[in-house]
């Protein structure tokens, strides 16, 4: 943890003779990060396309607002098995110096789901309140790199998942950022995903760069979160897909063992009751530091 006391590294003279003491160093809150996923969670179902969507992506430019970074929409309109639906990526840049860039990102849709209220809370919710809560460290914290902070729309597929219905949002960024030369200057892209389970297990996703993963998991063996981090996996879809497809390292940080035999995925029992605050600062502190590491 020692990368978080930056004041703490300063010789005890110095220290006494700085009046005011600088401000200390924020750190990732799994509490704060908690609360934003419940605002997120309390707009509802929030399918690409849905008023609830809409709204949430309002709030989420809100809490932008009060943080030092540029925000850039990417509003598109995708074809669904359920007809033209228009989504919008939400995009948060707080830049560095080096030229280069990392993101870490996340989507903010939950699947439609005709017949039941399925609120998203770990699948929807806590990647929306873990990037919220990064926006108000990066604030305050400044990395070489320019780091963007991403939130998908339409992760979901509209009924069966395939190669054309789902990561609607990471497959048009991806196609946008390779034509506009950000895909150039991207080191690496994390990715997260139901990572709010109180019984947190982080699977190996094998399709992610295999650097990236080891550089990650060897910071949360550091930090004394291991068991967190599990030794095993397989592959998974998601929204890092797009962006290893081309050539970008990327990484899925994924818990997909979700209640008994995976039992509340995608049903109305992801409720705010199955995650907890200390899961979400775990994968935080880890993102905080792996960034240093790019
Ligand atoms: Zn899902």
């Amino acid at each position: 943890m020692a990368a978080f006391l930056v004041a703490g590294a300063m010789p005890a003279a110095e220290r006494r003779s700085r009046a005011p003491q600088a401000a200390p160093v924020a750190e990732f809150s799994g509490e704060s990060a908690l609360q934003f996923t419940a605002k997120a969670v309390s707009f509802g179902p929030r399918p690409a396309g849905s008023a609830a969507n809409r709204r949430l992506q309002d709030y989420i430019h809100s809490q932008l607002k009060l943080r030092r970074c540029q925000v850039i929409d990417d509003p598109f309109v995708a074809r669904t098995p359920a007809g033209r639906i228009a989504m919008n990526n939400i995009i948060a840049r707080f830049p560095g110096s080096s030229g280069r860039a990392v993101a870490i990102s996340g989507h903010f849709d939950t699947k439609d789901m005709p017949g039941i209220r399925f609120v998203g809370a770990n699948d929807g919710g806590s990647s929306t309140g873990l990037l919220l809560e990064f926006a108000r460290i990066l604030a305050a914290r400044r990395y070489s790199d320019d780091v963007y902070l991403i939130w998908f729309d339409g992760e979901e597929a509209f009924g069966e998942w395939s190669p054309v219905n789902g990561v609607f949002g990471s497959r048009h960024l991806a196609d946008r950022w390779a034509a506009n030369g950000t895909l150039s200057r991207l080191k690496a892209l994390i990715n997260v995903d139901m990572i709010g389970d109180k019984d947190l297990g982080i699977l190996q996703e094998s399709n992610s760069t295999p650097w990236l993963r080891e550089r990650v998991w060897k910071v949360a063996g550091e930090f004394g979160y291991g068991r967190y981090f599990l030794q095993f996996g397989g592959p998974v879809e998601d929204d890092h897909a797009p962006f290893l497809a081309r050539g970008v390292a990327a990484l899925d940080l994924i818990d997909f063992d979700y209640g008994p035999g995976n039992a509340w995925w995608h049903t109305a029992a992801d409720t705010m009751d199955k995650l907890s605050a200390h899961s979400l600062e775990v994968v935080g502190r880890v993102l905080v530091e792996a960034l240093t590491r790019l």
